[in-house]
């Protein structure tokens, strides 16, 4: 069966914690946008909002580095905002050091 993950998108401000972690298991966080349930324990509605510094501060290593890896993901956009109008380099090109 095909999985299908569904994100809300949160509007998050510049000063409001952007990162939503999850309660029940702590091992899943996203920026700005929650999944309808989450998928390592299917809970459903336990995201929180958290700030990275706080994140970093209790989580689990896994977790700050989710969250690390999340900080770099483009937020869920409103259709409404178009995309810019710039040629993105390619993201797979990862520099070999
Ligand atoms: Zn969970």
């Amino acid at each position: 069966m095909a999985e299908t993950r569904i994100f809300w998108a949160i509007e998050c401000a510049e000063d409001e914690p952007e990162y939503f972690v999850c309660m029940s298991c702590l091992n899943e966080v996203y920026r700005c946008k929650v999944p309808s349930a989450c998928p390592t324990c299917d809970a459903i509605s336990t995201f929180e909002a958290f700030r990275l510094a706080g994140i970093r501060d209790w989580g689990s290593e896994s977790l700050v580095a989710k969250a690390e890896q999340a900080s770099t993901d483009p937020p869920a956009r409103p259709p409404a905002q178009p995309m810019p109008h710039v040629e993105s380099p390619s993201l797979t090109e990862m520099p070999s050091s």
